[in-house]
């Protein structure tokens, strides 16, 4: 090779590494720039991801508060169904219970005893009602007096068995005249016993309150704590029709109370 030709080698050469150095860089720079953009774009889709994140734990929280606030109205609803301006609560002895005052499905009392007293079937009542059942059943017998339990404690299932046949049986109408929805039995507050004696067979009868028990009942049952929750005559405000054979227990004071006002227990807590 001639020294000319060499040089142009050299020149040729260099052009040609200044070419691949140019190349490279372009190269290095655009692998570098679609780097960034990716990267950008990483970090706009992670921000997106979290931006939905956010709006979903937002709707999250959104729905848990919502669901927060309707389990709080529910409960303040309870409340206020469960409660009167005369009861603390729904364990309360005094507790309204009726068309207008309802207790939950699971309430159940946690003090219910077997009632050893005569009966058509076994049946139970909260304690403390039971030991005035006992008083009640013991004067009677002492008034020469056979009373039996027929019906105390339900729970809410039973009830709404019961108020289902009556609607099957009656009809709307006829129902709510002689049953308790679900949930607004005094039956479920473990407060109430249906009683029944030989002179009606033991059945639940209107006449139950022109025999010798049912009288004995309606004039001394205040004594012991209970009244005769839906009285002759008094439908439009209770809602049910005379029922001589159903005892609510309210504890000796607020039953006497009752019974010498004349009222029932919805006029004497003027509510309904
Ligand atoms: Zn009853």
């Amino acid at each position: 090779m001639r020294i000319k030709d060499k040089k142009r080698f050299i020149i040729a050469c260099g052009g040609l590494a200044a070419i691949l150095i140019l190349i490279i860089v372009v190269l290095t720079i655009s692998f570098w720039n679609r780097n960034e953009s990716q990267a950008e774009a990483d970090s706009k889709k992670n921000t997106q991801t979290t931006a939905t994140a956010k709006e979903t734990d937002t709707a999250a929280n959104t729905q848990t508060a919502a669901a927060g606030q309707s389990t709080q109205t529910e409960t303040k609803e309870e409340i206020k169904t469960t409660t009167t301006e005369n009861a603390a609560g729904v364990d309360s002895v005094i507790t309204l219970v009726n068309k207008n005052h309802s207790m939950s499905a699971n309430y159940v009392p946690s003090d219910l005893v077997t009632v050893d007293l005569p009966s058509t079937r076994d049946t139970q009542l909260r304690s403390i009602a039971a030991e005035g059942l006992t008083k009640l059943f013991k004067a009677a017998e002492g008034a020469g007096l056979e009373l039996y339990c027929c019906s105390g404690y339900r729970s809410y299932e039973t009830q709404s068995e019961l108020y289902t046949w009556n609607v099957e049986t009656y009809g709307v109408d006829g129902a709510e005249l002689v049953s308790a929805r679900p949930g607004m039995s005094e039956h479920q507050l473990g407060l109430a016993m249906d009683v029944t004696s030989a002179s009606v067979g033991f059945d639940l009868l209107e006449s139950f309150g022109t025999t010798a028990e049912g009288q004995f009942i309606n004039e001394n049952a205040h004594k012991y704590g209970f009244i005769v929750r839906y009285p002759q005559g008094k439908t439009d405000i209770t809602g049910y029709a005379y029922e001589p054979w159903h005892l609510r227990y309210l504890g000796v004071d607020v039953a006497t109370a009752i019974y010498n006002s004349g009222k029932t227990m919805e006029e004497y807590y003027s509510t309904n």
